[in-house]
C-alpha cells in the first residue's frame, strides 16, 4: 500500500468523549482532550474501524482531496533495504513472506518503517498502512522486527495484544536439547536450514 483514499471524519458536537474511537484506532491517528475525539489526518490509514466502533454514530470516512502517500511505500532505497533485510534476518522474520495480506505487504517496507525510525506498532501502521484490516496476522513479525531493532513496548493504554508466541526462533543453547523424545532439536535443525535458505533468497 502506498497511497490512501479515504480518511476519517468526525461531528465534534456530537462526540461524547467515550474514547472508542480511539482505542480501537490502529495507527494512533486518534487522541482525545477535553472529552473530544481528534483525528490526525496524517496518521490515518482509512480502515474505518473507528467508524464501526462509534457509539453515537457521528463518525464517517470520506475521500480524501488528495491521496495521502505513506511514508513507506512500495519505493525503498537501496541502504534502508540493506538494514531492513539485516533487521528481518535478526528478528527471524522471513523478508520474503507477506506480512501484512490485509495491506498486501511484504516484510521489506515494514522492516524499512522500522529502519526509518517507528518506535511503535501504531507508527508502522501509519508508515506503512498494516493493521488495517485483521489487525492480527501482521502484529507478532512487526513487534519482532521492533524487538530486535530494541524499541522499548509495551501494550497501550492497559489493553492487551496479540503478542508473541514462543517459536523455535526463541530458542538457544541448553534449551533446545528438549526432552527425550521432544524432537526439538530435529526441528530446529530443521528450520535454521528455512532460515538460511529463506537469507540466500532474500540475497538473489
Ligand atoms: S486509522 Fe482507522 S480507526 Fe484510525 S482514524 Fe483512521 S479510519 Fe479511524
Ligand atoms: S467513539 Fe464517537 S462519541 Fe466516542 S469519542 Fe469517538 S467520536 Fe466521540
Amino acid at each position: 500500500m502506498a497511497k490512501l483514499n479515504y480518511v476519517a471524519e468526525l461531528d465534534l458536537e456530537g462526540c461524547t468523549g467515550c474514547n472508542w474511537c480511539d482505542i480501537a484506532c490502529p495507527s494512533g491517528a486518534i487522541t482525545m482532550s477535553e472529552r473530544k475525539a481528534y483525528i490526525d489526518d496524517e496518521r490515518c490509514i482509512g480502515c474505518g474501524y473507528c467508524v464501526d466502533r462509534c457509539p453515537e454514530d457521528v463518525m464517517w470516512m470520506t475521500r480524501r482531496e488528495k491521496p495521502l502517500e505513506l511514508p513507506v511505500g512500495l519505493a525503498i532505497d537501496e541502504e534502508t533495504a540493506a538494514k531492513a533485510a539485516a533487521l528481518a534476518e535478526k528478528a527471524g522474520v522471513s523478508l520474503n513472506s507477506p506480512l501484512c495480506p490485509c495491506a498486501t505487504l511484504f516484510t521489506l517496507p515494514v522492516a524499512a518503517a522500522v529502519v526509518k525510525g517507528a518506535q511503535t506498532l501504531e507508527d508502522v501502521a501509519a508508515m506503512t498502512g498494516i493493521r488495517g484490516g485483521c489487525k492480527i496476522y501482521c502484529v507478532a513479525p512487526t513487534l519482532r522486527l521492533l524487538k530486535a531493532a530494541g524499541r522499548d513496548l509495551s501494550p497501550p493504554k492497559g489493553f492487551r495484544w496479540y503478542d508473541l508466541t514462543l517459536s523455535m526462533v526463541d530458542l538457544e543453547g541448553s534449551e533446545i536439547d528438549g526432552e527425550e523424545g521432544s524432537w526439538l532439536k530435529e526441528d530446529l535443525d530443521y528450520f535454521q536450514l528455512r532460515k538460511e535458505t529463506s537469507a540466500e533468497r532474500s540475497q538473489s
